[in-house]
């Protein structure tokens, strides 16, 4: 097989082989951009180098030099010639976009002697020994595993003996002295000196960039990502071109579409006298690139003709590398450019305004999952908050949390469950477990397409980066702005939407649908089969999920109503009651209660389906602990109080004793109450109607699903059913439509679906439940103590809570469907519980014809969109 590709032989179609990187630069070469010459080794040697023990076999080091005896011919240079030497970039590049997380080393060739061509040739000594400390860095870091702040300090020291606060203000003996200093770092702490000998340092670069493949970030990136790590990452050699020979020449990073916003305007930054690293490093503020059209105009027309040209050849936003060498441009990277979930829908609608896209194919470039992020809470603009200072508006989103001054500080806090906002003079890719952590990114340098904000906007984090007036004290923790000192763990707020940075909290207000977002849902909604419900307990959710789309009420859970403040002592006086009597006393007190919440519930939803579950949970989760009371009881016995009030207290705690559970979870709960208790279901179902006449009255039409939890046999289902068309009855007269379903959430309803279905309008499955119970896992220990363990070791793909059991839970599922519609064709069936929102769940519930899904409120937009993907 083949292992190294020239650019000249590569295609789009080969990003498996070349990776991402590899596969476009030969594209863009075929292309005919102007792209330096170079070659790539594939994925496959990547993967053979693991196999072979970490050592790059004999016929791949021929490949190599192969390939590169074409590109020295085509450029009539030589690696580590006398006379005007190539100089090459080893660059890493795996299938799918890992920004930054493994490395690249830039100049290889350079050694003693050929520095000194390159000085001569070029007639610009401070260029050459630019590129020899760059390279020196970089070689030692990525190769030799030489820690870059070593190099760093010393880059400092040197800049601080100047006088001078930017590395391009250093003379030619400045950096002559510090690569002189860089090696002697390299020998003190590797014991060797450093390589002079260019074709070994380009296969020790290329081992390198292999091995970079399992870095400690690139894992992690992985992991976040769900990325498979059998992929492995090629490896780009290519001619080098100089952005760093003076004030004719730059780089920069440019995207074809604001990845913000998603506003249709090149994006970009760029620097003079620069190598592609200090951009996105975040060394220097870069300049945006509108400015490159007054500095360099034929240029920028030219880059702008370009990036146009590459937007349509691959029809999506790009994310552009160049670099300009003496006033000549040059291509060094295109990919499709990661947005934020706001820039993703405005894009979206737009390519399929301007016929770029279908509407299928525009429904299927937005992650449904990621536009939650579209509905997070905001800063309300009208509450006037002053802020201290503004940065780059990199990633769009309010976070509120401690400042904390490293990745490792922020990784520790919130584990502890704190909230923090990371902040830094810049980011590395190194600080990337912190940014994971973090609730937004705060940076002092660095432009919109730095690290940072590149990973802040791939994970929808906040952030805000460039922001000059922050002065950064990494030792004592502390950070100035103007002449105010704030310390580690003082909160500030950034808005990642507008720059603005804001000392304490602020008042956050719920988001809104933008007007592209709601067109692009429109689509969905025309092309989705799947009725799209809500589980809401409150009027106020209730008219959150209406206006998110929601096409009715899946799940309303009546013990939530049960919990509130002022109907907790009722319910607590009904559980612990010893007489028929005072329960039902009790019970006529919570009636009001409970009518007022469906009324509310009712009349949010006019004209569309709500699904009332009646009481499911164990009743003691009603009642005070028990170790709490006994500890009070003693308490009272310490302090003398009169005996009549112990005794009370006693009385209740031989109560909850008696109601004690050892497997509540699978105890008595759900209908199994109502067999036992009657008489609380009798005052739910009164609570309905009595609502439900008052809404007659006022001409408001619902349609009410009356649904019976835990159901596992017929005969269950029969008797509570009765117990509910008993009180339905004796409101028979205003003709009221209704419905009376069961939830499916045991194992055992799947397989008698047949004949619950004979009692059951409609099915709803319960799969929090139905995973609980199918598995034998009881969710909190599950996701606790072994559920990590099992994915960890591979046992169960993913956690089975957030997404269904397709092999398990979902052939139960598909059974109970089936069974149920063999004796009632028309059975309405839905799932309400968590994968109701979860995409890849909706695809499921799709594949096996249920009629709804329903979620939270939040998640509606996500499961509009989900299930439009599902349907395409
Ligand atoms: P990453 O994957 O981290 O973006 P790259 O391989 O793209 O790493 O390299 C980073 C930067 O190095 C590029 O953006 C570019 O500016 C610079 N670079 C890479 N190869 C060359 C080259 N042949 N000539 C000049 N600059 C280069
Ligand atoms: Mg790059
Ligand atoms: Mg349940």
């Amino acid at each position: 097989t083949k292992l190294v590709y020239s650019f000249n032989d590569g295609n789009r179609e080969m990003r498996e082989t070349l990776g991402g990187k590899g596969a476009n630069l030969s594209d863009m070469t075929n292309l005919g951009l102007p792209v330096p010459p170079g070659f790539t080794v594939s994925t496959k040697a990547c993967n053979k180098y693991f196999e072979e023990g970490q050592t790059l076999t004999e016929t791949l080091i021929q490949d190599i030099r192969d390939e590169l005896a074409k590109v020295e011919k085509s450029l009539g240079k030589k690696l580590g010639g006398d006379e005007n030497p190539l100089l090459v970039s080893v660059r890493s590049g795996a299938p799918v976009s890992m920004p930054g997380m493994m490395d690249t080393i830039l100049n290889l060739g350079l050694n003693d002697k050929t520095v000194e061509a390159v000085a001569m040739e070029t007639k610009n000594k401070r260029f050459a020994f630019d590129c020899y400390r760059r390279f020196i860095q970089m070689y030692g870091d990525v190769v030799l595993g030489v820690p870059h702040y070593r190099f760093e300090r010393k880059l400092e020291i040197l800049k601080q003996n100047a006088g001078v606060s930017e590395d391009t203000k250093l003379d030619a003996e400045s950096l002559k002295e510090l690569s002189e200093d860089y090696k002697q770092i390299i020998k003190k702490e590797t014991g060797e000196d450093f390589p002079q000998n260019p074709e070994e340092q380009l296969l020790k670069a290329v081992e390198a960039v292999f091995a970079s493949w399992n870095n400690q970030r690139a894992k992690l990136y992985r992991q976040i990502n769900k990325i498979p790590g059998h992929y492995g990452t090629a490896v780009n050699v290519q001619a080098m071109v100089y952005g760093n020979m003076g004030d004719t020449s730059g780089t920069g990073v440019l995207f074809t579409r604001n990845p913000s916003t998603g506003e249709n305007k090149l994006y970009g930054e760029f620097l003079l006298n620069a190598q592609g690293e200090d951009v996105v490093a975040g060394i220097r503020t870069p300049k945006p690139i509108s400015q490159l059209k007054q500095v360099m105009p034929e240029v920028y027309k030219e880059l702008n003709d370009i990036s146009y040209k590459l937007e349509e050849h691959y029809r999506d936003v790009q994310d552009i590398e160049f670099t300009i060498e003496q006033g000549r441009l040059f291509m060094l990277q295109t990919r499709n450019a990661k947005r934020t979930a706001a820039a993703a829908v405005r894009i979206a609608v737009e390519m399929v305004n301007d016929k770029i896209l279908t509407k299928e194919e525009a429904l299927l470039r937005v992650d449904a999952s990621q536009l939650d992020k579209l509905l997070h809470r905001q800063i309300d603009e009208g509450s006037h908050v002053d802020h201290i200072a503004t940065g780059l508006p990199a990633s769009p989103g309010a976070a509120t949390g401690a400042l904390v001054f490293s990745a490792d500080e922020a990784d520790k806090l919130t584990e502890k469950g704190e909230k923090v906002i990371l902040i830094r003079p810049e980011t590395t890719p190194d600080d990337i477990h912190g940014i994971v952590a973090a609730e937004g990114i705060l940076t002092q340098r660095g432009g919109m397409t730095s690290h940072a904000a590149v990973v802040a906007r791939g994970m929808g984090k906040p952030c805000v980066c460039g922001c000059e007036a922050l002065n950064i004290d990494l030792i004592d923790k502390t950070v100035k702005i103007g002449d105010k000192v704030f310390k580690e763990k003082e909160v500030f707020t950034i808005d990642g939407a507008t720059g603005n940075v804001i000392s304490g909290t602020v008042d956050l207000i719920d988001p809104e649908l933008s007007k592209e977002l709601m067109t692009f849902l429109g689509w969905a909604d025309d092309i989705r089969q799947l009725n799209i419900r809500t589980n809401a307990d409150t009027p106020k959710d209730a008219k959150k999920a209406r206006e998110y789309g929601a096409q009715g009420i899946g799940l309303c859970r009546t013990e939530h109503m049960f919990m509130a403040q002022d109907r907790l002592p009722i319910v607590q006086e009904m559980i612990l009651s010893d007489s028929k009597k005072k329960q039902q006393e009790a019970l006529d007190k919570l009636l009001p209660f409970q009518k007022e919440d469906f009324y509310g519930i009712f009349k949010a939803m006019a004209g569309l389906p709500v699904t009332i579950r009646l009481l499911d949970p164990p009743l003691h989760e009603f009642l005070p602990n028990a170790e709490e009371l006994s500890k009070e009881i003693t308490k009272m016995k310490e302090e003398g109080s009169p005996i009549y009030k112990i005794k009370e207290k006693e009385q209740t705690l031989k109560r909850i004793k008696s109601l004690h559970e050892s497997n509540p979870m699978l105890g008595h709960r759900g209908c199994r109450l109502a067999i036992v208790h009657p008489e609380i279901y009798e005052m739910q179902v009164e609570a309905i109607f009595s609502a439900l006449k008052e809404l007659h009255k006022e001409k408001i039409e619902v349609v009410p699903e009356i649904m019976i939890p835990l159901v596992g046999e017929a005969r269950e289902l029969k008797l509570v059913k009765d117990i509910v068309l008993k009180v339905a009855d004796s409101y028979s007269d205003l003709g009221i439509e209704y419905k009376i379903g069961t939830m499916i959430e045991l194992p055992r309803a799947c397989v008698t679906a047949d004949e619950i279905a004979e009692h059951a309008d409609f099915f709803s499955f319960g799969t929090n439940d139905l995973t609980q119970t199918t598995f034998g896992y009881s969710r909190d220990d599950a996701e606790g103590k072994f559920l990590p363990a099992y994915i960890d070791k591979k046992i169960l793909p993913e956690n089975p809570f957030v997404s269904i059991d397709e092999k398990g839970v979902g052939v139960l599922i598909d059974l109970g469907v089936s069974k149920g519609r063999n004796v009632k064709k028309d059975l309405k069936v839905g799932i309400c519980g968590e994968h109701g929102g979860d995409p890849k769940s909706i695809e499921f519930c799709q594949k096996v014809g249920l009629n709804y899904v329903s979620c939270s409120p939040f998640r509606v937009p996500i499961a509009r969109l989900a299930a439009a993907q599902s349907f395409v």
